[in-house]
């Protein structure tokens, strides 16, 4: 329907129906007004699964849904690195919503893992903004191709569970820009998701409903976002206030007590009614784009689907550790030990929650080989060792030539709603590992988990298999690892530190009362440890392969550029092994000096190559402004000092293969404003600015310059090097103090003498 046909409807809309139409009908639909022909609309969870709801709605997923595909949650999907997939298995999700009638699937999810114990991390996607905004664009991208909409959430600065709803991040602006808004950012101006679903915490005392600078200034002034902005379950607090600031659908239905609110408030004249006019063609927009793309011969093939699931799951289980191990053979025989074995975990608590209509587990895929044994070795339902359980795994472990334990977090560690308190995993499972790796030589660990966990055992283990929560066909998929079906080729989209005492977050993470602060500020994950060169358990970006690649003729089209330019660099990268593979080839950028704090590197993009052993391929990037700057807060705006930078192509984080170093030209002056305060060596940078203060100097402005004994110090003691970081940091107003001869009124002529060369 045209903008100009829904306009005119909602002129025939009376401010009631308008007015209701700004909230859920129920759990789930948008309202409808059959006298118009409005059809009622359906939402749904997400974001790796439909949660389909029809009875006994609630959004914690208590209920049941209906039966569906879990597909990996984006912990694992984020470590695929591979876009193309992200956006197949999207094209699956939009071809389900489809099929069920739902119009919006609730995400993705792209809050950055501030900390490890984020109890919602296995739903988000990495540390890092680029990946989390690349992989959702990927996902918003397959979904949409299908005419679903997608809810890009929980914006903003929502990273934690504790006190959620009423908690205040306070978040400086420049963290804001280039780590949490960027998270958003990329993937809102180039997929334009349907609608975004604001989050439930304050924003530096402002909540995400309320916030008329994110939710107007920022997504659409901005970035340009067309669509609907709907509240989280239950974030609206003040409804008129909201409407206001730029949320347009409160959800769930507020049984009409919010609806009256707005109505009320039109006629007594507190509210524009062109504020409700412009929310409800807003939301009429998405639903009459859906209610007119319907495609009536979708069917939601769960077998069909379930075999997407297995193919993503495949490429989001990273190789941690291999010490000669695997693959397994089909001659070894294999003792599976633990109880994820059996029944893994492969999803997380919550709204997201999936009635799964079939799981596949390792033991269920393995069913055809004769050379598997299996031990329970734990129960998680609570953290006790079970002795017998324990010894029987021992005496498994110890008669196979090989033991692979499935371990991980139970449901209880990690869910919706809540925090983790720590990192480590339950006891009875790390003395498990401990006990076995002490019988059984070749002992390999496939851990299910949504977000990192300690590793005391790292060292006495030969394989480590980080299969996240890898949905509901995780079984299939970890086999074809395990025996080398599938080479993996997943890298970790997060640190591993060592203990959560090492995250950058630890010393604020959850706050005080309802005060979080942000205080790591911009110095989030990698770009953490980076900068304090500190070790880590596994760093970002890595992960094994069982073929080695090797990476050649690093090349640039251009050696300097200016910030309004771009610049395309090629790297080749070849398959030097003899198993085919992919590999993610990261692309890094560091300022090689700066005036500003800034990390050590950023990633600033990324491709999946596959090939075939021997094989070479050239794979190219296209570097723009954006790949060298920071968020400068004194122009609200991304900025590039001039300079020279280092591009780096990486197999992680921390392993650099090559390097080529180039030149940025700036083409935007930073403003510079002198004050009295205003140092000496600040004056200096510009010669202009020096020359006219020399002038001054010389024509008697400070008096007579001090020596160094006037001020008490003896000359001897005073080196040239102390003398010369004395200037360089004496404010202009420094003189006064020292030879009397100058008043503070004449150090503000010389300063508005500055000023004047800045115009
Ligand atoms: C969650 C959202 C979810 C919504 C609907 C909320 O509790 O934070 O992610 O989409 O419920 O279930």
């Amino acid at each position: 329907m045209t903008a100009d046909k829904i306009r005119e409807l909602v002129a025939q809309m009376t401010l009631e129906e308008k007015a209701a139409m700004c909230s859920g009908a129920d759990f789930w639909h948008t309202e409808a007004v059959e006298r118009l022909g409005i059809p009622a609309s359906m939402v749904s969870d997400g974001p790796h699964g439909l949660r389909k709801q029809d009875e006994q709605a609630d959004h914690l997923g208590v209920n049941e849904s209906i039966k569906a595909v879990c597909f990996p949650a984006g912990c694992g999907t984020a470590a695929s690195f591979n876009r193309e997939l992200l956006q197949k298995m999207g094209e699956a999700l939009g071809n389900e919503c489809q099929a069920e009638g739902v119009s919006v699937i609730l995400g993705p999810a792209v809050n950055i893992k501030r900390s490890p114990l984020c109890g919602r991390n296995f739903e988000y996607y990495s540390e890092d903004p680029l990946v989390a905004s690349e992989m959702a664009g990927a996902l918003i991208h397959g979904i949409q191709s299908k005419n679903v909409g997608t809810s890009i959430k929980h914006f903003l600065a929502n990273n934690q569970e504790t006190r959620r709803m009423s908690c205040d991040s306070r978040v400086d602006e420049r963290t804001l820009n280039e780590i949490y808004l960027a998270a958003f950012e990329g993937a809102i101006k180039k997929e334009k998701p349907w609608t975004v679903m604001c989050s439930y915490n304050k924003i530096n005392g402002t909540y995400a409903a309320q916030n008329h600078q994110y939710l107007t200034e920022t997504l659409r002034d901005k970035w340009g976002f067309e669509g609907y902005v709907m509240s989280d379950w239950g974030a609206v607090n003040n409804r008129v206030e909201d409407l206001k600031a730029g949320l347009d659908l409160e959800m769930p239905g507020c049984k009409g007590v919010n609806d009256k609110m707005i109505a009320g408030a039109v006629i007594s004249g507190e509210l524009d009614e062109s504020i409700v006019d412009e929310a409800v063609e807003r939301i009429l927009n998405i639903v009459f784009r859906y209610e007119e793309n319907r495609d009536k011969n979708a069917v939601f093939d769960r077998d069909k689907d379930h075999e997407t699931a297995r193919k993503v799951a495949e490429e989001t289980i990273v190789l941690l550790k291999n010490d000669n191990v695997l693959p397994l053979s089909d001659g070894q025989k294999v003792a599976f030990i633990g109880k994820y074995a059996k029944t893994p975990r492969y999803q997380g608590g919550g709204s997201s929650h999936i009635n799964s209509h079939k799981i596949t587990s390792a033991l269920d895929a393995a069913a055809g080989m004769s050379n598997i044994s299996y031990a329970q070795g734990f129960d998680d339902a609570e953290d006790k060792t079970d002795a017998k359980l324990l010894a029987e795994a021992v005496e498994t472990a110890r008669s196979a030539d090989v033991a692979v334990i499935f371990a991980g977090l139970p449901d209880k560690f990690e869910s919706e709603g809540f925090d983790r308190r720590h990192m480590a995993m339950p006891n009875c499972q790390n003395e498990l590992i401990e006990k076995i790796a002490e019988v059984q030589p070749n002992t390999v660990v496939v851990l299910h988990n949504g977000s990192p966990v300690e590793m005391p055992w790292v060292d006495k283990v030969k394989g480590i298999v980080e299969a996240y929560l890898g949905g509901q066909a995780v079984g299939g998929a970890v086999c074809d690892i395990l025996f080398g079906k599938v080479n993996p080729s997943a890298k970790l989209p997060e640190t591993f530190p060592l203990r959560l005492e090492d995250n950058p977050s630890y010393l604020s993470y959850i706050g005080e009362g309802d005060m979080v602060e942000y205080r790591e500020g911009i110095f989030v994950g990698y770009r953490y440890y980076d900068k304090k060169k500190m070790d880590v358990l596994f760093p970002f970006g890595y992960g094994l392969s069982y073929t080695t690649f090797e990476y050649s003729n690093l090349t640039v089209n251009k050696e300097q550029m200016k910030d309004t330019d771009t610049m395309r660099v090629t790297v080749d990268v070849t398959n030097t092994g003899d198993m085919a593979g992919k590999e993610v080839v990261q692309l890094y950028v560091a300022d090689k000096e700066s005036t500003v704090i800034r990390p050590v590197k950023e990633l600033r993009d990324f491709a999946k190559v596959e090939l075939a052993p021997g094989e070479t391929k050239t794979v190219t990037f296209t570097l723009d402004k954006r790949a060298f700057a920071y968020y400068s807060v004194k122009i609200h705006d991304w900025h590039v000092e001039s300079g020279e930078f280092d591009i780096m192509i990486g197999k992680s984080s921390r392993d650099i293969v090559l390097t080529k170093t180039v030149t940025v030209e700036s083409t935007v002056k930073l403003p510079f404003v002198y004050t009295t305060d205003t140092t000496i060596g600040d004056v200096k940078r510009d010669p202009r600015a020096w020359e006219l203060i020399q002038g001054l100097i010389k024509g008697g402005i400070f008096g007579e310059q001090p020596e160094a004994s006037e001020s008490g110090v003896a000359s001897e003691a005073i080196s040239d090097e102390m003398n010369a970081a004395m200037e360089e940091y004496l404010p202009l107003r420094g003189p006064i103090s020292f030879s009397g001869k100058v008043t503070m009124a004449d150090i503000q002529a010389l300063v508005d003498k500055l000023n004047a060369l800045e115009e």
